[in-house]
């Protein structure tokens, strides 16, 4: 294995930064690893290796969290982020309930915007809608807009992103400069891909290729791909985005195998990824940290990718 040892237990610690955050590496004993044995990397040296003096040398914007879908209470969310140095999480409430109607979804976007009235500083909103209703999306993209939201939150499996539904609301999302966030999946039995294969997923859950489609059709719009941690085929799902600029990927999501970082910005370059969560905050920033981007890489995925796009509309954190 082409690694030196050094960077292996970093990399093993990274990997398991929930159970170590807020502490200090030195004096605690590595899942795995007998404390003798542990001993002696601290006396090689390794205890020059500090987990949370690297967890905060980042800024970070959570490109994707969620209020009230765990039990906890936004406080609470709010305390995990502190803890490891993220800024701002971008929430939203996903509507994840059939057929989405537009009184589902305005009640949705009234916990959010009172979320973000609590915590304005460190909460930013994203909207949820179901192009099904096509007036009273776009009104909600006016009214949550007023209330000060950023732009849509992860959109969901009503309809598929690239169905002729959506474009009236994506014409509007690209007229205000926002970031076009959709929940996707790449597994066999989504959204037709392979049904024979029957996943129980609802039929019209967007995949990549109807990104793909869809940033065809429009690329001058910003399309977030969610989660590409979230058990799908990430190498699918990056080498179909390759050749396709104006579509990036967030991080998030609980499934973190090895090499998806380094394997996402070899594919789609470096300015393309965004630090997400998804609601697992440890993992969330553990799996950027083990990876082998430089500093200067991850500083651009943590933070400066996603805030860049926040500038075009006038929304950039400072
Ligand atoms: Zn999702």
């Amino acid at each position: 294995m082409n690694i030196d040892r050094r960077k292996f237990v970093g990399r093993s610690v990274a990997g398991v930064a929930g159970m170590l955050a807020g502490s200090h590496l030195k004096g605690m004993v590595v899942p795995g690893r007998r404390k003798e044995e542990q001993e002696d990397d601290f006396s090689s040296g390794l205890q020059q290796y500090d987990l949370m003096k690297e967890v905060m040398k980042y800024r970070k914007i959570d490109a994707h969290a969620h209020i009230y879908w765990t039990k906890d209470s936004p406080e609470t969310q709010l305390n995990y982020g502190r803890r490891l140095g993220i800024e701002k999480q971008v929430i939203s409430r996903y509507l994840d309930v059939m057929p989405g109607t537009p009184e589902q979804f305005r009640k949705f976007n009234d916990l959010t915007i009172k979320a973000i009235k609590q915590y304005p500083g460190q909460l930013l909103g994203g909207f949820v809608l179901n192009p099904a209703y096509k007036q009273e999306s776009l009104d909600e993209i006016k009214r949550c807009t007023d209330a000060g939201m950023i732009g849509p939150g992860e959109l969901y499996y009503q309809v598929k992103i690239n169905d002729p539904k959506y474009y009236p609301i994506i014409e509007k999302l690209i007229d205000l400069k926002m970031i076009i966030h959709s929940h996707a999946e790449c597994q066999l039995g989504v959204g037709g891909y392979r049904m024979k294969y029957n996943g129980h997923k609802e039929p019209n859950t967007s995949i990549p290729e109807d990104f793909v489609d869809i940033a065809k059709r429009y690329p001058e719009g910003i399309f977030q791909f969610a989660h590409i941690g979230m058990g799908g085929d990430w190498e699918y799902e990056c080498k179909m985005f390759r050749d396709y600029p104006n579509i990036y990927v967030d991080t998030s999501g609980s499934n973190n195998a090895e090499n998806m970082i380094d394997f996402a910005v070899e594919h789609l370059g470096e300015d393309r990824l965004f630090f997400a969560s998804d609601n697992s905050y440890y993992q969330g920033v553990g799996k950027i940290l083990a990876s082998n981007l430089t500093e200067a890489q991850k500083k651009k995925v943590f933070f400066d990718n996603y805030n860049n796009l926040l500038k075009k509309g006038g929304r950039g954190v400072d």
